[in-house]
């Protein structure tokens, strides 16, 4: 675990225009550096809606900061005749480092299958973006006792026919669905139980180095609060965090849950 650097990503949804956006993310950089936050130990990112990242990307940039930020979807297409769709190659020109592919809020809403999140996670990869690739059950998995099950299937249908190198280059996000936006965090144990579980599915796929070295991410309902004892389970090596990515001070304090 220790080899692996702890990442943060504030998943703001559907939230902040590009004027809130440019002063969340100077806010949040004033925030971590004033608290002397070290970013290479603990990575931060910010994943807006994809109508502010030329701002984001201007501040960033521009003024250095240690911020990583990325998308949120992307098109499985390259570009084309996809009205309303963003290509990964516009994502990678604008800076973006990450991008989410199968949150469960596109897996339920816009009827994305385990077939187009894995074309998702080629187009990401054949753009040098890593995917945060989402996986999660819903209660009533949960409520069966399938999760692990549930889960594993998600991420060997996201993950099939990709190379060991490429499976590398993946952060999975653990996201129960019954967790998220709701207030309901999952356990320590729970979430340690399914992040443990794409690790060996992972180990599988890919082989140790690449298991060993992998990200496995928890979201849901994560706060200042909650964070240090799901940060202490032995696979789970970040957050995607999103209402309270909304709020600099809880956002901030999520990031430096060590102290
Ligand atoms: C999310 O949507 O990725 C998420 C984890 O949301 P929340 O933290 O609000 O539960």
């Amino acid at each position: 675990k220790t080899a692996r650097t702890p990442l943060m990503a504030g998943n703001w949804k559907m939230n902040l225009d590009h004027l809130q956006a440019t002063h969340l993310v100077q806010k949040l950089d004033w925030t971590l550096r004033d608290a002397r936050h070290d970013f290479d130990a603990v990575e931060v990112v910010v994943l807006p809606p994809f109508t502010d990242l030329r701002s984001v990307q201007t501040l960033v940039q521009g003024d250095k900061l240690r911020l990583g930020f990325g998308g949120q979807d992307l098109s499985q297409h390259d570009d084309g005749a996809y009205t309303g769709e963003i290509s990964g190659a516009f994502l990678a020109k604008l800076g973006c480092t990450y991008v989410v592919v199968g949150h469960s809020e596109r897996r339920q809403y816009h009827a994305e299958d385990d077939d187009v999140v894995s074309a998702k996670v080629r187009a990401a990869l054949r753009h040098g973006l890593t995917p945060l690739l989402c996986v999660g059950e819903d209660l009533e998995v949960r409520q069966a006792g399938r999760q692990v099950e549930h889960v594993v299937d998600q991420l060997r249908g996201a993950l099939s026919g990709l190379e060991a190198d490429q499976v590398a280059r993946v952060v999975v996000a653990y996201e129960p669905v019954w967790a998220i936006g709701t207030g309901e965090v999952a356990t320590p144990q729970d979430a340690q139980e399914v992040c443990s579980a794409i690790r060996s599915a992972v180990r599988e796929l890919a082989g140790a180095e690449v298991a060993d070295g992998m990200r496995v991410l928890y979201g849901g309902s994560v706060k200042p609060g909650n964070v240090a004892e799901i940060m202490a389970q032995d696979d789970v090596d970040g957050a995607l965090v999103g209402g309270a990515s909304l709020s600099v001070d809880d956002f901030a304090a999520i990031c430096r849950y060590q102290q």
